[in-house]
């Protein structure tokens, strides 16, 4: 782990409070692509980002900007040039680098790791078979749909279902990623990496769980 300076070098605004913002290192930190870094914003004031992608000196974050967080809205509202000290690498929720068919399942600020993980994936040739399973609150938290399915282009089975908490439109699942978790939809995964809420990852393990999937091949990170 190292402490650098990270500067943001591109900002954009994916939804009307989610950030995709891209900060230059000035050395290569050897992440691997699902850890995260921790922004040292005071001494009292650390908050920690999952990578959502990296690319030689340049690493990309999801932020979802909290209007009364104490750290998202000065990462989120920073310009072009600031800089920022970080901490980096940082974590453990691993993609396993074996060709057993993996289901990602997300909510919210859970996309980055996750999307990190889908990319490694398909970096690899491990699997062919691939599902992701997100979820949002509404038609206006969407970001990335058409990211995913190039993505998902580069498997021969890729499954992707994007579901809405509290709205209806077609081609969308309405309410939650854990209704997907039953028999027929996992009876073709063998690994499950989850990443959302503390409620979410809890029960998605717990259904998982019960539907005969072993802990071992479940892996999770929430916050
Ligand atoms: C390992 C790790 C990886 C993380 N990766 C990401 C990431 O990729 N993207 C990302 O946006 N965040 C991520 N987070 C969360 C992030 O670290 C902060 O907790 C988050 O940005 C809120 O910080 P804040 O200082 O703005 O809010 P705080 O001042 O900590 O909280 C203000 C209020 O907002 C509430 N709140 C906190 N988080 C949320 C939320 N997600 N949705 C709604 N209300 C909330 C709190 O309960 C509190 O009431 C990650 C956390 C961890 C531990």
């Amino acid at each position: 782990m190292k402490k650098l300076s990270a500067t943001l070098v591109h900002k954009i605004q994916l939804t009307h409070d989610v950030y995709e913002l891209t900060y230059s290192l000035p050395e290569n930190p050897s992440i691997a692509p699902w850890q995260y870094m921790m922004f040292q914003l005071e001494p009292w004031l650390n908050r920690s980002y999952s990578i959502a992608s990296f690319s030689w000196l340049n690493c990309t974050l999801i932020v979802k900007r909290i209007s009364d967080g104490k750290g998202s809205p000065r990462i989120c509202d920073a310009s072009i040039g600031d800089i920022f000290q970080i901490m980096i690498p940082l974590g453990h929720f691993i993609l396993k680098a074996t060709s057993i068919p993996k289901c990602f399942i997300g909510t919210g600020t859970g996309f980055a790791p996750l999307f990190s993980q889908i990319n490694a994936t398909a970096d690899m040739w491990i699997t062919d078979i691939v599902a992701f399973i997100f979820g949002v609150r509404n038609i206006d938290d969407i970001f990335y749909e058409d990211i995913i399915r190039d993505l998902g282009e580069g498997f021969l089975n890729f499954k992707y279902e994007q579901y809405l908490s509290r709205d209806e439109k077609d081609g969308y699942r309405k309410w939650y990623v854990t209704d997907w978790i039953t028999k027929e939809n996992i009876e073709n995964f063998g690994e499950f990496y989850i990443c959302g809420s503390p409620i979410m990852v809890r029960d998605a393990r717990t259904k998982l769980e019960e539907l005969g999937i072993q802990k071992d091949n479940i892996f999770f990170e929430q916050f």
